[in-house]
């Protein structure tokens, strides 16, 4: 007879029904939101009439409406509906430039013949500071009065402010840029030439771009000499006390010698770009040595670089100079077959072997697999994260390149939505695994008290909500700097993650996986997934609704 106590015997097949059903849903809502945001409309020069009248209206007092617009100027029309001048925002061609720390909007307007009859601040996502200034001249504002449309194209020497230089001249690079000028966004245009290599290579007669953008070759009478490494075009750029320098970096031909290093310009705040330039120019202190020992250097205390009372400039110049030796080392190990890619997708999938098969449970598998995901995240920067997440929502991607990539991101996400299983935490991710041999080699552990430990695993849930309410709500906001991860990428360029990353990890010594409990987005977003995998909870509720608020977001 059967015993009653007996449970009753699990519907194996209904919990993996309701565990797929709910690991879709739970997916499904992930998308949700970065659809949304690719939906998300863009004021590209829409116009909020009740915004723009006002304003528009202390330069031509007549304007009572606005009309269709016609070549992307809007027409001011009288209560009799006469056109009585043209209105134009710099959006959105002053949207990619940059100012201090953001991109700003200009309200241009026109009388009849389209000739300017005032310029007035719509909006900014720069320093409060920076634009109250600029706000405050007048001489700025007025450079452009009088002046015909087709001359507004021309940059030219603009009027800058003060003490508000980078914001002032991104203000006025935005007007030229909406009127026609080209390559507003970049701030370092012109090309590299024989004179600014002269230094280290004295019978160079041409130049030519190498294997990637940025790389030149440099030539002497048709025989390769050297390779020139330029931050600008490299994309890369470290920032300096109050804005980005144009670095070059000068090698042998065989890129295993520092032949030097140049300073093509700099955003950066005076007396510190003349220091700076003047000593790379004449010191000389990175020529000579090989790429690995710079690439050793402390970017805080370079023997390279000492100006001092330039620390921010320094710390800029000589985290430039790695950044490009570093991606320069990583293309030129990558010629021919992309075994960086082969190398990459290896990682992957044996991360998700061992983070299903119960071998993987072993101590040394464990602590031999978190040594080589450490060896990954090092060699080839690549993690999930919420600034990826939220950049491809927006701007979508290019599957092309980022193959390893958008393999690891399907692994973080799919596997534990169907199986339950979180194979990107628990084995794969270069930051969680650093954390682990953190904690295994360190005795003595502590925990947090249950309370303060209920409190602080919120925060998580809370970043990852401010990420994604930020995205949808707020616009410039660099998400890098909610994590850590682009430092493994880009080594410790940006303050703010390289802080992340070294707080989190001198805590793991002490504290086990500190910063995947109490800090990390992305560990949130997975725990979202893999958490009661066959029952609905309160957080699948909350998902819902908030994909309902982005879509009304995107529709109202
Ligand atoms: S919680 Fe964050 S840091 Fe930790 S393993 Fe997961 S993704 Fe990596």
């Amino acid at each position: 007879m059967a015993n009653p106590k007996t449970p009753k015997p699990v519907n194996n097949r209904l919990r993996r029904v309701k565990r797929w059903a709910l690991g879709l849903y739970r997916l499904g809502m992930i998308f949700a939101a970065m659809l949304c945001l690719r939906a998300l409309p863009r004021d590209e020069g829409r116009f909020d009439p009740e915004r723009v009248l006002p304003l528009a209206k202390e330069f031509i007092t007549e304007a009572a409406t606005l009309g269709e617009p016609k070549d992307g100027l809007y027409p001011l029309l009288d209560s009799e509906g006469n056109s009585v001048g043209w209105a134009s925002s710099t959006a959105p061609q002053a949207r990619k430039i940059q100012g201090y720390s953001g991109a700003s909007e200009l309200l241009v307007i026109f009388d009849t013949e389209r000739r300017v009859k005032g310029v007035h601040f719509l909006a900014s996502e720069d320093t409060e500071g920076h634009v109250k200034k600029v706000r405050d001249a007048e001489e700025f504002w007025q450079q452009w009065t009088g002046k015909s449309e087709a001359e507004l194209g021309s940059f030219g020497k603009p009027v800058v402010v003060s003490g508000a230089t980078l914001t002032s001249e991104a203000m006025a690079r935005g007007v030229a840029a909406r009127f026609g000028a080209q390559g507003m966004d970049e701030w370092f245009p012109s090309e590299l030439q024989i004179k600014d290599v002269v230094k280290q290579f004295p019978l160079a007669d041409r130049l030519s771009s190498g294997k990637v953008q940025g790389i030149y070759d440099v030539w002497a009478k048709e025989e390769k000499i050297g390779v020139v490494l330029r931050s600008s075009r490299m994309g890369v750029s470290a920032r300096g006390y109050n804005g980005t320098s144009d670095v070059i970096v000068c090698l042998s031909v065989d890129g295993e010698k520092i032949l030097g290093v140049g300073f093509l310009g700099s955003r950066d705040n005076e007396p510190y770009i003349t220091d700076v330039g003047n000593e790379v120019k004449y010191a000389d202190g990175f020529a000579g040595k090989t790429p690995e020992q710079v690439l050793g250097e402390d970017e805080n205390d370079s023997p390279s670089l000492f100006t001092s009372g330039a620390s921010y400039t320094n710390h800029a110049v000589v985290g430039s100079v790695k950044e490009m030796l570093r991606r320069y080392r990583a293309v030129e190990s990558s010629g021919g077959f992309p075994w960086k890619s082969a190398c990459a997708c290896c990682w992957i999938l044996l991360g998700v072997f061992v983070g299903m098969h119960p071998l993987g449970n072993r101590a040394w598998a464990r602590k031999g697999f978190a040594i080589l995901s450490v060896g990954a995240g090092i060699f080839l920067g690549w993690m999930v994260s919420q600034d990826q997440l939220v950049g491809w929502g927006m701007n979508g991607f290019q599957v092309s390149g980022i193959l390893p990539l958008l393999m690891l991101t399907a692994v973080a996400l799919v596997v534990p939505a169907f199986t339950g299983k979180n194979v990107y935490c628990n084995r794969i991710c270069p930051h969680g695994a650093a954390q682990v041999l953190a904690k295994s080699l360190v005795k003595k552990r502590f925990s947090l008290p249950p309370r303060i430990h209920a409190l602080f695993s919120r925060l998580p849930w809370l970043t990852l909500l401010v990420i994604w309410g930020l995205a949808f709500f707020a616009s410039g906001i660099p998400f890098a700097y909610f994590e850590p991860f682009e430092t493994w990428s880009s080594g410790f360029v940006a303050f703010i993650p390289a802080t992340i990353l070294t707080v989190g990890l001198v805590a793991a010594f002490f504290l086990p996986q500190a910063y995947c409990h109490y800090g990390c987005p992305t560990g949130a977003l997975l725990k979202f997934l893999t958490a009661s995998p066959t029952a609905w909870t309160h957080r699948d509720t909350v998902a819902g609704g908030l994909v309902v608020v982005a879509i009304l977001r995107v529709w109202l």
